[in-house]
Parts: C-alpha cells; structure tokens; sequence
C-alpha cells in the first residue's frame, strides 16, 4: 500500500469512527422514525429492508363541517400492523379490512372550516414507527341558516331546577359519548336509517342573530306517526333509556369506538340499559314526547364529542372501493 492510501484509508476509518459515534448520539425517537431510513444505524445488524412510509388519504376526499370521514391508511414496507391518531380533538381507531388496508372513523365538528390537522402514528411489522401530519380542509355544510335581524324571543327562562335537569341530563349524553372511546367496536358498515320515512328537518339548520349562530338543529327529523318503529342503524349496546325533559322518551346506543346514536321524542322504548342490539332491530316506537310541535323522530349521531350529519353515517363511502371521483 502506498503512503498516500494508507492516508486516505486512515481518514475514512475515522470517518466512519465519528459517523458511528454521531448515530449513537442521535435522539431515540430519531432511531424509531423514518429518518432512520437514509443510513443503517446499527453496522452489525443485516440490512433492514427499505421503508417506505404508507398513503394516508380520507373519503369523502371533500369533507364538509359536520359530518363524518373515513381516514385509511394502506401500503407502506414494511407492512404496516397498526395505526393510532387523532383528528379534530378526537383519538382515531383504526382496524385492518379484508385487504389488510387500515379504517378509522373521524369528525369533521360543525362551525369549524378550514385546515384541521389529521396527525396518525403507525408501526410497521419490524418494529419501527412512522409519524405523519396532514392538513385535512374541511369546506362549509352549505346548511341553511336564515339571517335575523331582530332579536328572536327567547321563552321565559325556565327555572333553576329544569335547568339543572337539563344540564345533567346533557352531561349524562356526553358521558355516554366519552365511554364510547374505550367500548370496542361494535359496528360494520353499512349502517341502516332508523326510519324510512321522508325527512322533514335535516342537520344544521339554524338561524344568525348579531353574527351568532342560534338554536342551530343538530339532528335529522325523520316523519313518523306516534307508535310507528324505529330500528337500529348498527350493532351497539343500550346505555341510556330514560325520559328527558327536551328530548322526551330517548334511547343512547353507544356502537363502540367513538361511535354514538340516539333517539329522541320516542313515545315507547323496546329496550333496556346493557340490551345489545343489532342491526335492523326494533328499538323503539316514534312519539311526540319531550320538546315538539308534532310526533317524529330526532336522530342524532355523534363521534366522540362531535355532533355531526346523520346522512353522513348512511352515505359513507366503502374504503375498499376506491374512489373514482377526481
Ligand atoms: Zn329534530
């Protein structure tokens, strides 16, 4: 060997030396994530195979305020075993589909348009972990709200002890919502309406005073004679059936994994507290009970502690099938 490469093969080994010592030095997350990708951190250890990140994507691809998404995540090598994440304050529970392609439910809340960030951390069959955040845009509902330039009149305000049952009652509904996240889930789409009836009153209504957007209607009103059935739309179990003082006679069915429906006005309820339903099954019967001006049904689905657009729970779209909408 001469001189001058025992020069440079000294240089390189020193080289190699810092390189070694600099990785060692790196942040463990560092070591996990997909930056790892571009250099072996561990010389010893056989190559790992070339990590490519998963597409992430959501349908509907246009997403409205109030309403419900699938957010999928598929591809990536290694595979990909498993996704968490978070969208819109509420955590995402992925399952795997027959095509090994990963499905979450997610929220878009009402009154709330433009980027929300969708943040998902998946794990890969070796082990490591890739991280990811994208900007979803969520577009306005288009729902119809009339412009007041008047002050509405507010009813005499009801005394302590009907707001108070009010409030409690409130917080009992959330509750069931909060519960929802740690319930497994129940559910397989597609998912049927409670009612096959025509639809008088749809979501989001509501009317503008001072720029203040009031008594908005966060459910869908499906006609109905008093005494007619109402069926559930999903697997679930019962976790409220009482009588409030707006809703009326009310079912709660908290379908797992964030996923919550309810029935309101009902004039007789079918089930119990801790009752399993199924799909199809005769809940409960259309009533004119509780806050109306005639007998219908008030459905409201919620993910999380989001109240969004039932119809968005019927029409959302099968993630195996992908979208040839552009
Ligand atoms: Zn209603």
């Amino acid at each position: 060997m001469t001189r001058r490469a025992r020069q440079w093969t000294a240089i390189l080994g020193a080289a190699v030396l810092m390189l070694g010592t600099l990785m060692l030095d790196l942040p463990a997350r560092w070591q996990t994530e997909h930056v790892a990708m571009s250099a072996p951190l561990e010389p010893t250890a056989r190559p790992r195979q070339p990590q490519q990140p998963p597409t992430i994507r959501w349908l509907p691809e246009r997403v409205h305020e109030g309403t419900l998404l699938n957010i999928i995540v598929e591809g990536g090598v290694p595979a990909v075993l498993h996704a968490e994440g978070m969208f819109a304050g509420e955590p995402l529970h992925f399952r795997m589909n027959d095509n090994g392609v990963l499905v979450a439910l997610a929220a878009a809340p009402l009154d709330s348009v433009g980027p929300r960030a969708l943040r998902v951390s998946v794990t890969h069959e070796d082990g490591s972990r890739h991280r990811e955040q994208l900007d979803v845009i969520v577009v306005s509902g288009d729902y119809r709200l009339e412009e007041l330039s008047v002050a509405p009149q507010f009813g005499r305000p009801q005394p302590a002890e009907v707001q108070q049952r009010m409030a409690d009652e409130a917080a009992r509904a959330r509750a069931v919502s909060a519960a929802s996240h740690d319930t497994p889930r129940m559910w397989e789409p597609p998912f049927v309406a409670p009612r096959e009836s025509r639809i008088t009153s749809g979501f989001g209504s509501g009317r503008i005073f001072n720029g203040q957007v009031q008594s908005r209607h966060t459910g869908t009103d499906f006609a109905g004679a008093v005494g007619t059935p109402v069926v559930a739309p999903a697997r679930g179990v019962v976790a409220i059936v009482d009588d409030f003082y707006l809703g009326g006679g009310v079912i709660y069915i908290d379908h797992g994994a964030g996923l919550v429906t309810a029935y309101l006005h009902l004039s007789a309820k079918d089930v119990a507290e801790g009752d399993t339903v199924e799909t199809g099954q005769v809940i409960g019967r259309v009533g004119a009970t509780g806050r109306v001006t005639g007998p219908h049904l008030h459905w409201i689905v919620r993910y999380g502690g989001h109240t969004v657009n039932a119809l968005s729970l019927l029409e959302l779209p099968d993630p195996a099938a992908p979208s040839m909408e552009h």
